[in-house]
């Protein structure tokens, strides 16, 4: 592989992909945006199997539920990507985040897929002038929340026939579903014209207005729910159950056991979920237990759940600790109401938002940032003897 194609770590606005991947710590890291957002067991196993003959074996579901495969070679990543193109479909193009329950969720109050269609139809010409982390969002406002997902154009259902409108952090507006579609593309025909650095967010940045009340009602806060893992949803025919990979990450020899066990189960479909999660689509009790057994997270009151953390100094040039590896040592330690990120660096990426405790990895030790981000002035420099100790005296003091 040229390494011209290769983004490097400090490209601000790139976004890894098949056949650009990024240059981590760890090697090269690709993502891959799997169409419809759902594979088979037999598609999970060889996937698993193409990170661990062409990548270092770790596997991750991203918190928008996209896969991404570490440790790849100049040299394996072109073998590894020719594989992956031969069994999966991918998206490419605008990023358009949708419930992977869409349509099939009794709960939602309307179906995102045909907006979602006809804004990816409408934005095609768009192609190559819109930054590629231009994202929208269209929640069906069902049983998985994308509240957490960061989106410059997002429509929140009312009703059957009525949208929330968001630009960037502005205030909402009412529109029905042509009416939001139209308007999306001319936001994103605006941002396109704004050239590739241009963000919704710079257009609108965030109001302090209060919730607007339409006869529809008031349009409801983004209430960010919890990511939630080991939950049943309810389909329109059947039940699909959430397992989540602890901190987004999973060696492939683990994926490999679970997609054999929902093979012999007889299952077929695997959602990819926001928040690092799977949904086995019609998951009996015994699945979730062999999962549990392999480290998957199947609780929704699993500590783990309550931390963010990034790769760190695993996988990341910029970590100056193993963040995830802290995370995992302080889990039984964090208490529920509590989050705790733990960041290999000031940049955060694994939660750009405030936390309750954040703990950031520096050259002079660990910074303790309470009810702050990970870039925020630590109140505290500690070592890992003062972790523990910290996380609980925080908890306390709530
Ligand atoms: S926050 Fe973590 S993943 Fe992001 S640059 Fe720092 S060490 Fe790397």
């Amino acid at each position: 592989m040229d390494l011209t194609t290769v983004i490097a770590p400090s490209r601000r606005g790139a976004c890894p992909t098949l056949d650009t991947p990024m240059l981590t710590g760890d090697g090269l890291l690709a993502r891959l945006r799997i169409s419809g957002n759902r594979l088979s067991p037999e598609h999970l196993t060889l996937l698993a199997n193409l990170a661990l003959v062409h990548g270092n074996g770790l596997v991750e579901v991203s918190a928008r539920g996209n896969l991404q495969v570490r440790g790849l070679s100049p040299s394996s990543a072109p073998l590894f990507e020719d594989a992956v193109s031969a069994i999966f479909d991918l998206e490419t193009g605008l990023v358009i985040d949708i419930s992977p329950l869409s349509g099939e969720d009794p709960m939602e109050k309307a179906d995102s897929r045909p907006l979602a269609e006809a804004i990816r139809t409408g934005a095609m010409a768009m192609h190559g002038k819109l930054g590629p982390k231009v994202s929208v969002v269209v929640d069906s406002a069902g049983q998985i929340s994308l509240a957490s997902l960061k989106a410059d154009i997002r429509l929140v259902a009312l009703d059957a026939a009525h949208w929330a409108v968001h630009f960037g952090d502005g205030k909402p507006q009412v529109m029905d579903a042509e009416g939001a579609i139209s308007a999306t593309l001319a936001m994103l025909g605006a941002l396109a014209a704004f050239g590739a650095d241009a963000r919704a967010t710079d257009l609108f940045p965030v109001t302090n207005a209060s919730p607007i009340s339409t006869h529809h009602g008031a349009i409801p806060p983004l209430s960010k729910r919890p990511e939630e893992g080991g939950v049943t949803m309810q389909l329109t025919s059947g039940h699909t159950t959430a397992i989540a990979l602890p901190f987004g990450q999973m060696h492939g020899e683990a994926l490999i056991v679970l997609a054999d066990g929902a093979r012999t189960a007889g299952l077929g479909n695997i959602r990819l979920a926001p928040g690092n999660r799977l949904l086995f689509d019609g998951a009996s009790p015994s699945l979730v237990a062999q999962a549990a057994a392999l480290g998957f997270i199947v609780a929704s009151d699993d500590a783990r759940l309550r931390i963010s953390a990034c790769i760190g100094s695993d996988g990341c040039a910029s970590g100056n600790i193993a963040a995830r590896r802290l995370a995992e040592l302080l889990a039984s330690h964090v208490q529920p109401g509590t989050h705790l990120h733990v960041s290999g660096c000031a940049k955060g990426c694994a939660h750009p938002r405030a936390t309750d405790v954040t703990l950031v990895g520096r050259a002079d030790g660990i910074g303790l940032v309470i009810n702050g981000r990970a870039g925020d002035t630590p109140s505290e420099i500690l070592d890992e003897a003062g972790l523990i100790p910290a996380v609980a005296a925080r908890q306390e003091a709530r």
